[in-house]
């Protein structure tokens, strides 16, 4: 029943909005930091992702990420990615901003991707700034730890992700703001919405007249201001809402 409301949203949207969070990557094989399974019940995530951290003991910020990168490297966008993609394409949505770093919504075929926490594809060195792609650093990770600058030796090689304590990349906040603000729909994926500034980016698009349709495998704080909730998995949602809209 909530599939076919979801649906009849999505159908009218002039300049519907998607905002997601890890749980749409989870079915490639990426873990959530939340939730069940999620990396936080086996880290403590102020240690292992914070600039403090990360500048006080590159080494340690790597051993953990060294995983991470490979699990997210090997990933393949999932049949979640693919719809918001297809809606995209059939002019449903205008944009889908995201909380991920791994890149799947590019992989699938979405052009327009507002990435709020960077992109843990590219590393860069905080000394010289040279820009290396991470797949080349996690090659290099097997012989060196932590990995070094191949222009000025440096060892402080940071993906290019916000990490906490970190600001937010101040472009990619205004666009995501903006975008919220002119949005009729709100199409809300696999997001916790405990992690701010980007919970902020649904209820601007709610306070600015925009109906919410939230997808999470469990409840949110701001279900309760959404028109449509289907707690199940983005990878069999989704797709059933693009087929049931043509998409
Ligand atoms: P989160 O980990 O806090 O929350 C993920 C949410 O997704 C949870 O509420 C969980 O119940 C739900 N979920 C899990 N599997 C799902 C599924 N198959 N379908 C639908 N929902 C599902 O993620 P967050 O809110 O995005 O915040 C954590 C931050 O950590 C992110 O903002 C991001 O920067 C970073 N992160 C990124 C990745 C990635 O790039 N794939 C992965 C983990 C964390
Ligand atoms: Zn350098």
């Amino acid at each position: 029943m909530s599939l076919e409301r979801a649906a009849e949203l999505v159908a009218t949207a002039q300049h519907g909005l998607a905002l997601t969070g890890a749980g749409v990557s989870a079915e490639s094989g990426i873990p959530t930091f939340r939730g069940e399974g999620g990396l936080w019940t086996k880290y403590d995530p102020v240690k292992v992702s914070s600039i403090e951290s990360f500048l006080a003991d590159p080494t340690s910020y790597w051993s953990v990420s060294k995983d991470r990168g490979r699990v997210a490297l090997a990933a393949r966008p999932n049949p979640g990615h693919m719809a918001l993609a297809a809606m995209e394409a059939a002019g449903y949505l205008v944009a889908i901003v995201t909380q991920n770093t791994d890149g799947l919504h590019q992989d699938a075929g979405s052009k327009r991707v507002i990435e709020l926490h960077g992109s843990g594809r590219m590393v860069r060195c905080l000394e010289c700034g040279r820009l290396e792609a991470r797949s080349a650093v996690q090659t290099r990770l097997e012989v060196e730890m932590p990995p070094r600058c191949l222009t000025c030796g440096s060892a402080f090689l940071k993906p290019t992700v916000i990490l906490f304590g970190e600001p937010m990349p101040a472009a990619a906040m205004h666009d995501a703001l903006e975008l919220a603000g002119q949005a009729d729909v709100m199409l809300v994926v696999g997001s916790s919405l405990v992690v701010h500034p980007a919970a902020e980016v649904p209820l601007v698009a709610v306070r600015a007249g925009a109906r919410m349709i939230v997808i999470n495998a469990e409840p949110t704080p701001f279900d309760r201001f959404a028109e449509v909730v289907i707690h199940g998995r983005s990878g069999e949602v989704l797709p059933q809402i693009a087929a049931l809209i043509g998409a």
